[in-house]
């Protein structure tokens, strides 16, 4: 089996756009990305310290926007809207994101919407999903991106090719078919009330699972030789983080596998700041 190195990956994608950045720096841009954090969560304080540690190396700004902090409490989804209203104005700003979880009753939906489609460099906005669909220039979420980057990264065959989807969200699994099926592969998309899950991953040439499920796809879900993308990352009673595949049992039957940790994450930041670049540039 070969395991897909993401950190590889993530690297050359980021000394590509360090050289844009310096280039667009040296005629008087600063690609600059907002991050607003509606919440106080652990674990999307940890995400927004890797995304700054890795712009910091390709010399593209942060500009956090933190509203738990400012109001010590929740924001509202009112707060949040003019917020993001605010940054989609503001011409020193070229990206906009917007981080999870969201404060109680405020849908991803909702808050999308205010974040200008041009400055939509994490798809977001459910237009920019729309035009995804439709064949029309739009930003995808990072992650789905990254899906694609791995797969022709790693030189895998798209073009006619059995591609099984599990998972089917706004975020990961939806656009992340989309994208393949622009790929030419054969897209099956595979959900929770999927019958005979393992009857259509076992017919998959490339398997992506994006669940959030920890290990649910063994042995049995694989066709022998198959890539299998690993989107999952679940934290473990142990203060682990894994996939959705169980990595040891699927080893010996897959072609190629991506890891957890160092698989899809370091490549998904990689290319958030490649948009955040394109962004920059219009
Ligand atoms: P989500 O919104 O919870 O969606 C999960 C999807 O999996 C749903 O479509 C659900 O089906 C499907 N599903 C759940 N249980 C299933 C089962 N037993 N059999 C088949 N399908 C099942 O999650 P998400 O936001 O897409 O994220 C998925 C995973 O990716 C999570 O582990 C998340 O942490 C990870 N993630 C990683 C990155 C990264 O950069 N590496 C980024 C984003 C997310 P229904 O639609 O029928 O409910």
């Amino acid at each position: 089996v070969t395991l897909i190195d993401g950190r590889a990956i993530a690297r050359a994608v980021l000394d590509a756009v360090h050289a844009d950045v310096t280039a667009l720096r040296a005629a008087g841009t600063t690609p600059t990305l907002a991050i607003v954090v509606p919440t106080d969560d652990e674990a999307t304080a940890w995400y927004v310290r890797s995304i700054a540690r890795t712009a910091a190396k390709v010399d593209i700004e942060i500009r956090e926007i933190d509203l738990y902090d400012a109001a010590s409490t929740e924001p509202t989804g009112a707060d949040l809207a003019a917020r993001l209203d605010s940054l989609s104005a503001d011409p020193s700003v070229h990206g906009v994101i917007c981080q999870t979880p969201l404060p109680k009753g405020v849908t991803l939906d909702e808050v999308g919407q205010h974040i200008a489609v041009d400055k939509d460099v994490d798809g977001a906005n459910p237009e920019s999903l729309g035009r995804l669909a439709a064949g029309l220039p739009a930003f995808a979420p990072a992650t789905a991106q990254a899906v694609v980057e791995i797969l022709h990264r790693s030189a895998v065959p798209l073009v006619g090719a059995d591609l099984v989807m599990v998972g089917r969200s706004n975020v990961v699994g939806k656009p992340a078919a989309l994208l393949l099926l622009a790929e030419h592969a054969t897209v099956t998309v595979c959900h929770s009330r999927t019958r005979d899950l393992a009857a259509h991953t076992r017919r998959a040439d490339v398997l992506v699972a994006a669940i959030g499920r920890a290990r649910m796809l063994g042995a049995d879900h694989v066709k022998p030789g198959a890539v299998v993308i690993d989107v999952g990352t679940n934290p473990t009673d142990d203060g682990q983080l894994v996939g959705d595949v169980d990595t040891a049992a699927v080893e010996p039957v897959a072609g190629a596998i991506t890891p957890v940790p160092g698989g899809v994450g370091p490549v998904t930041t990689a290319l958030l700041l490649r948009n955040v670049v394109a962004a920059a540039r219009r």
